[in-house]
Order: C-alpha cells, then structure tokens, then sequence
C-alpha cells in the first residue's frame, strides 16, 4: 500500500481512461469535452503521490445548450471513499485476518482504526454487492464470486505477482464509479465523501 511505484501505475491507467472519454465527445450532443476535474483529498497512500492525485478526471461538454457532465470510470478513487481505492480494497480484505498487531500497523500506516475498517468491509458486502453494475457483472464470474467475503473473495480472482492482482481488481470494477455505466456507486460533484470524517 505504501509503494509509490502502484499509484503511478494506476495514474497512467486513469491518464488512459480519461482520454478515451474525452475521445468519445458528449454522450448527449456528440459535442467537444472540455477539462472539468474536481478536487479531491486522497488519504492512505504514500506521502509523495503522482502529480494530479488531488483531483478526478471529469468533463463538461462545451456546448452553451447542453454543458452535459462525463466522468470517466477511476482506478484511483472508489466510488466517495476518501480513502484511495487500493487501500480500501486492501485493508477490506485484510479484514478477515485481523489481529491486534494489524490494526495497529493499519492505524499507523493509514491513520484508519477499526470502526472504518468495519464500515469499509460493510460498503463492500452490502453497498457494492447491492448494486445494479455488480449484480449485472457477477453473473459472469463462474465459479461465483461470495458476496459475503468481498473484496478478498474478488481480488483472489485475479493472476499476478505484487500488486498486479490489485490493479486488475481496480480495472475490473472502474465500471462501476461512473454515473453512466455506473452503480449508484458514483460520487457527486458536490456530493460530500462519505466517510469523511
Ligand atoms: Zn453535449
């Protein structure tokens, strides 16, 4: 969680799905996108994160008539958490194996204490097991992926050494933080994150 080379990683991804969005032009009016991020304040990653990390990807179209927001799909940002969202799906799936000597490492690694990671492990099991987009994408994952033991029982799913299983994970579910494609699981502009406080 504290490798910085992993938040460049998904940086360059959330680079690449912006431009694609931006690519595709206004869903409503075909119109041009113009750069509309919006601020957001990472918490649980290393101290020196990639340049932008304060800010997701999102376009207005720049027609006067339709101003049409698009935010493209983030592997950085889960849904409103504050907290990036390799650390929310790592620690979630920490969750199972918790002893005293873990969250006290997590506690001073992330600053997170164990009533967060509950809530965490909940948005996962109830939230995200809930929604339209990953009802509609379980059914393709045979043998089925346990709701009950979410994002251990996801993340197992995927091949790969380090942290490559976790970015594979992130892409797979950046469908799911999108108003358009999304799951109700996207964050509003001006939509407080949820659990920031
Ligand atoms: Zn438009």
């Amino acid at each position: 969680m504290a490798d910085a080379r992993l938040y460049a990683v998904l940086a360059r991804i959330d680079d690449d799905l912006a431009e694609t969005a931006r690519r595709a032009g206004c869903a409503v009016c075909h119109g041009v996108l113009h750069s509309a991020r919006f601020p957001r304040k990472p918490r649980g990653g290393p101290a020196e994160l990639p340049t932008g990390y304060d800010r997701r990807h999102s376009f207005c179209c720049a027609a006067d008539d339709c101003r049409k927001r698009r935010t493209p799909p983030s592997v950085r940002f889960l849904g409103r958490k504050v907290y990036l969202g390799a650390v929310v799906v790592l620690a979630a799936a920490l969750r199972d194996g918790l002893t005293p000597g873990r969250v006290a490492r997590l506690r001073q690694l992330l600053g997170v204490d164990i009533r967060t990671l509950g809530r965490w492990r909940h948005w996962w099991r109830r939230t995200f097991a809930a929604s339209p987009w990953w009802k509609a994408t379980r059914a393709r994952l045979a043998p089925p992926v346990p709701a009950a033991t979410l994002p251990g029982s996801l993340l197992q799913r995927f091949a790969g050494d380090g942290w490559e299983p976790l970015v594979a994970l992130l892409r797979f579910v950046a469908p799911s933080t999108t108003p358009s494609d999304g799951a109700g699981l996207f964050e509003g502009r001006r939509e407080p994150a949820e659990d920031a406080r």
